[in-house]
């Protein structure tokens, strides 16, 4: 299902780029860009698509904290700066939102994301506390949780374009799949699916998307309270794998994909079903 979805979506950019990339690298690598920009209806010949790449939490306030004591701030940069530059080597266009780790407040990341047109905010997941295990790692008493482990994408309805926000995040989690990553499904007991199997989940509340006036979306790269995953994530060729799957994807998503009618739909408030007369 992934790949027939995926084959769907991006059989016009992001399949002629992995034929182009599988064949070519140095000089020749250099001039996708060029070529696939090149097939682009004029207005965006004249201007690529821009993508904001929001680095989640801050140096204060860093998030969740790894098995080994790293603040999650430092995976999502480390994550975000690797899918700026696959982005980039792709032709698309990059701002980088929170790139200090400085930004005042989350109603700040949609207002520095101005004039994009995907905003993907890069977070890490962690696991709820009474989940956890006591361990020591180099004279720190840190924990840990082993049970779970992969990656999960989030999007709103009160996004002003779910549809596209679905669909780039469809596009991912299915490009990922495809590649070998395995999502988690911990987050399924909190979060409606947007989709099931590729791990999207519905977190309206979420204000770094709601208040975007661009689609958006929150990718969690891994859960960083694994110990295994935990070093995968940390891990930069790791990193650059997953940036070039999600790369790939949003450039299908940006450049060739249309939104399915289930993910228009996406827009209109929630039909409840009839209740019967005398309930
Ligand atoms: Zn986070």
């Amino acid at each position: 299902m992934p790949d027939l979805f995926f084959i769907a979506v991006t059989t016009r950019a992001s399949g002629f780029l992995n034929a182009l990339s599988a064949r070519c690298s140095g000089f020749c690598r250099a001039l996708i860009p060029a070529v696939v920009l090149s097939g682009l209806p004029l207005p965006l010949q004249a201007a690529a698509p821009l993508v904001a790449i929001d680095f989640g939490h801050t140096l204060a306030a860093h998030g969740a904290t790894s098995a080994r004591g790293r603040g999650e701030f430092y995976f999502n940069r480390d994550l975000g700066e690797a899918l700026a530059a696959a982005l980039r080597e792709r032709g698309l266009r990059v701002r980088i939102v929170n790139g200090d780790g400085r930004i005042a407040s989350l109603r700040a990341r949609p207002v520095a994301a101005e004039g994009a047109d995907l905003l993907v905010s890069i977070h890490h997941d962690s696991v709820s506390a009474q989940l956890l295990n006591a361990w020591e790692w180099q004279g720190r008493q840190l924990d840990y949780n082993d049970d779970y482990a992969g990656h999960s994408l989030f999007v709103s309805r009160d996004n002003p374009d779910t549809a596209r926000s679905i669909l780039c995040a469809r596009a991912i989690g299915a490009r990922l799949q495809r590649m070998g990553f395995v999502p988690t499904h911990k987050n399924g007991l909190l979060r409606a699916y947007a989709d099931r199997e590729l791990a999207v989940h519905y977190y309206d509340g979420l204000a770094v998307l709601r208040h975007a006036r661009m689609p958006a979306l929150l990718f969690e790269g891994g859960v960083i309270k694994n110990r295994d995953e935990e070093l995968l994530l940390a891990d930069p060729a790791y990193q650059a794998k997953m940036a070039d799957g999600m790369a790939t994807a949003i450039a299908a998503c940006l450049l060739s994909g249309q939104p399915a009618d289930d993910e228009a739909g996406a827009d209109r408030p929630d039909v409840l079903p009839q209740t019967p007369a005398g309930y």
